[in-house]
Formats: C-alpha cells, sequence, structure tokens
C-alpha cells in the first residue's frame, strides 16, 4: 500500500482563492513561487494521487485562526468518513484558548494526529503552549506532524529549527513526531549533523527541487528508512515527482517500502 503522508486540500469554496494567495505569499519571498499541480481540491488531490499509484493521502489542513478550529475539524472528519482514498488528520491553533481541550476532543472522534504550522501559526515549537499540546498528544498515542525549517511564504525568524524539535522530544520523550520536510526545509546540513538517529520521523514533502540528492540519500540512509515517510506537499509537488526522486536515490527495496507505506500505516494504525 502506498501511502503519501504530506498533502492539503481545502474546502471546494475557498480552494482558488487558498491557491492563489499561498502562491503569491511565496513570491514575495523567492524568485521560484510554489506552483499548484492540483486545483487545491479533494477531488483534484484524488486524481494526482490515484494516477502516481497511490493508494491513500494523508491531508494536513492547519488552523490559522482559533475560530476556525470547528469548522475545519468537522470537515477533517467529513474527509475521513467518505472513505475517498484521502485520510485528513485534525488540526488546531497553540494560541487558541482551548488547545489542549481540542486535542483531547481530537483523540475523541478518533484522529490519528493531528498538524501544526508553527510559521502560519506563529509559535515557536519548543515553546510551553507547544509542549503542553504534545504532551496530550503523546498521552493519546497520537501523532503530531510539524512543518519544520524554512517556509517558502515566510521570512525567518524560522520558528522549527533542529535545536528546537531536539528540545521538544527532550520534553516529551514518548512523542511521536514527524518533522516534515526531511527534518527541516533548507536547513538539512543541520539536520544532518543533529536529528539524523533521533526517534523524530521525517517526511520528504516539498525537497525534490532544493536538496542535492546526495545529501538526501546520506540523511536517509543514516536516520534509518524506518524513520523517513513518503509525503509530496501535494498540491505544491506533484506526487509522481516526489516517487521519481526517492526512486532517484537508489534506496534499498525493503526501505523504499518502507518509506512509501509501511512507516506511514504503522502511524495511521491501518
Ligand atoms: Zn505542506
Amino acid at each position: 500500500m502506498m501511502i503519501d503522508f504530506h498533502a492539503h486540500a481545502f474546502p471546494e469554496r475557498i480552494a482558488a482563492r487558498t491557491i492563489e494567495t499561498l502562491i503569491a505569499n511565496s513570491a514575495r519571498i523567492t524568485d521560484y513561487p510554489m506552483k499548484n499541480c492540483t486545483d487545491g481540491t479533494a477531488r483534484g488531490l484524488i486524481e494526482v494521487e490515484s494516477s502516481a499509484g497511490v493508494d491513500l493521502a494523508v491531508v494536513l489542513p492547519i488552523v490559522t485562526n482559533p475560530k476556525q478550529t470547528e469548522t475545519i475539524n468537522r470537515v477533517a472528519k467529513e474527509t475521513n468518513e467518505a472513505n475517498c482514498g484521502l485520510y485528513s488528520f485534525g488540526s488546531l491553533h497553540p494560541a487558541g484558548p482551548d488547545a489542549v481541550a481540542w486535542v483531547d476532543r481530537l483523540a475523541e472522534e478518533g484522529f490519528k494526529g493531528i498538524k501544526l504550522h508553527p510559521e502560519f501559526q506563529t509559535f515557536f515549537t519548543d515553546s510551553d503552549e507547544a509542549i503542553a499540546i504534545y504532551r496530550r498528544v503523546a498521552h493519546h498515542g497520537m501523532t503530531v506532524i510539524l512543518h519544520a525549517g524554512r517556509d517558502i511564504g515566510y521570512p525567518p525568524p524560522v520558528h522549527a529549527e533542529p535545536d528546537m524539535l531536539l528540545r521538544a522530544v527532550d520534553k516529551v520523550p514518548d512523542l511521536r513526531l514527524v518533522a516534515a520536510h526531511l527534518g527541516g526545509w533548507m536547513l538539512w546540513d543541520e539536520v544532518a549533523e543533529k536529528l539524523v538517529s533521533t526517534p523524530i520521523y521525517f517526511d520528504t514533502a516539498f525537497i525534490a527541487d532544493f536538496i542535492e540528492p546526495a545529501l538526501a540519500r546520506d540523511i536517509i540512509n543514516a536516520h534509518g528508512a524506518e524513520k523517513i515517510l513518503f509525503g509530496s506537499d501535494a498540491p505544491w509537488e506533484d506526487p509522481a515527482k516526489t516517487l521519481e526522486f526517492l526512486r532517484s536515490l537508489d534506496i534499498d527495496t525493503e526501505d523504499f517500502k518502507k518509506i512509501c507505506g509501511t512507516n506511514a500505516a504503522g502511524l495511521l494504525g491501518i
């Protein structure tokens, strides 16, 4: 079973506008703004995933305003009930008044994990508010996936640097943490130095165009394939392209299977 652990879809009504805004934000920071490979909808995501041979994609919603928490998680729940080849994580806003209570509620509703985005949500990943959330996530045996490293749409400071992630797992050792973008987007030398061989999972989202393949291979081999998750970041990278990149790294066949499905299935309990 092939599982893309990092993808995005937006409600139909706001999909086009959201795609446009995120591309415009990236164009302010970089000369290589993001490009979309879907129209931003769940339907569009299912199409690119199935044409890449992916059986299940994990959708990662992000609450950017605490007032949206209820709506975003309702849509996430509907996605999961639809059984359509997508599995959505829940989300909450660390600055929301009831952030920790939301972890309990999402656990009760059966969510396997939550997504947090320290740049979109402006919190440091080793802050007390974040640690309180991680403790609750760990208590429920859920997974938390964090955007890690720089973000193409945000200027520094970086809110999820390798040192911060180290402090987080030091404070909450039983936390199942996924650091997106191979541990820290555009901070891969530091990832290689500090995060490799820790218990933190890394996904492979949105790295193909930015990392030296040899460095990606070294990080994956040194870290251990059992803690690497194939993730594309669709609509920002076509899952077919991510898979082609991973294949080009000449990863051992058994390890490739773990990366593309077995590890994710373990985290999702399927
Ligand atoms: Zn993403």
